[in-house]
């Protein structure tokens, strides 16, 4: 079995940063990542929200940099997915770490770093125009859609901020909301329903996303008739929500589990400790105010380095 005294799940942001930390102080780190090193920054085309990028370098050259710089500090990466942790031995223990068809790995701290993932609506013509018309991020996408015809779908905070923000680049935004109140917070559902570039649509559903090349139509539900609609459309922004990566915090071989938010999210404390000593987690899995890269690059060297004062803690140092 492969030993390592620190194992990353997870090589967005959060990951990335944590394997430069933890090998800088030291640590002999195994960084894994079931898809792509980058995770969700790979779609971001200009990260102009990252301190010092102002040129607008997109996520993925900032993440191929952040690669780079952690295995030159001697960070070790594998392409595997994460499946399961058990602890091993006695108190405190190591963890063994099950992986998709390669040899278990064994750690004494572990970095949970898995990211989330925007819910989707999973209507026809969603997935054909992502990049398209289809946005899930209205910082990245709404400046291309200035003075067009904008869909927004969801109710909540999210839609809402979001909303407001294109609000700021067409007047023509149309919010659709499939029940007869917003979820937001008062103040922020007030702000909206006043804003005079937004029209918000209650008892409302999209259904189908329409186009050729590119996203021109949604058909729309009323969730109460069930009559249906077609209109125009230039894009649809979808904020429906985001779900927490969090499968390998809930492994049942654990006896101690990570504590989740009612969202899945992972509760930590300001050393970014999970409920289990010795297990950190970083980054969109935690349980946060604020989703960025920025934010998950430094949850991600805070964990490394409680994760390197852990360590050095069971050397009896
Ligand atoms: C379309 C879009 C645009 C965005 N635009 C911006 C922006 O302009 N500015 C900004 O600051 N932020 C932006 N964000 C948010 C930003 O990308 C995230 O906050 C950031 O990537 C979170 O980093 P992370 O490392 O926590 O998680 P992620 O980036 O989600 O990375 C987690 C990684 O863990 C891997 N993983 C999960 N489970 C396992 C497992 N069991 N085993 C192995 N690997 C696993 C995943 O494959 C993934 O690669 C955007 C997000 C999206 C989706």
């Amino acid at each position: 079995m492969k030993r390592v005294d620190l194992l990353i799940v997870g090589a967005g942001p959060a990951g990335l940063t944590a394997a430069q930390y933890g090998a800088r102080a030291g640590l002999n780190v195994l960084v894994l990542e079931q898809e792509s090193v980058g995770g969700q920054a790979l779609l971001i085309d200009n990260l102009e929200n990252y301190p010092g990028n102002m040129a607008g370098v997109s996520g993925r050259e900032i993440t191929v940099s952040m690669h780079k710089q952690a295995m030159d500090f001697g960070a070790q990466f594998d392409s595997a997915e994460a499946l399961a942790i058990s602890a091993h031995g006695t108190i405190p223990p190591s963890f063994n770490v099950v992986l998709s068809d390669k040899e278990p790995v064994n750690a004494k701290s572990i970095i949970l770093a898995m990211g989330a993932k925007h819910k989707t609506l999973g209507v026809p013509g969603e997935n054909e125009f992502i990049g398209r018309g289809v946005s899930y991020c209205a910082a990245c996408d709404g400046p291309f859609f200035r003075g067009k015809k904008i869909f927004i779908v969801g109710g909540g905070d999210a839609a809402c901020d979001e909303a407001r923000f294109l609000g700021r680049l067409s007047s023509n935004i149309n919010l659709i909301h499939r029940r007869g109140v917003l979820k937001a917070q008062k103040a922020l559902a007030k702000r909206v329903l006043e804003d005079p570039a937004v029209t918000v649509r209650f008892n409302t559903s999209v259904t189908a996303i329409e186009g050729t090349s590119n996203v021109e139509a949604v058909e729309l539900e009323n969730t109460k008739t069930g009559e249906k609609s077609r209109e125009a459309a230039d894009a649809v922004f979808i904020f429906t929500g985001i779900d927490p990566q969090n499968h390998l915090a809930l492994s049942e071989s654990l006896p101690q589990k990570p504590k989740l938010d009612k969202s899945g999210f992972i509760i930590t404390d300001q050393n970014m400790a999970t409920a289990v000593p010795g297990i950190f987690a970083a980054g969109d899995v935690r349980s946060s105010p604020f989703r960025q890269v920025i934010v998950a690059a430094g949850e991600g060297a805070v964990a490394a380095h409680s994760a390197a004062e852990y360590i050095e803690m069971l050397r009896g140092k």
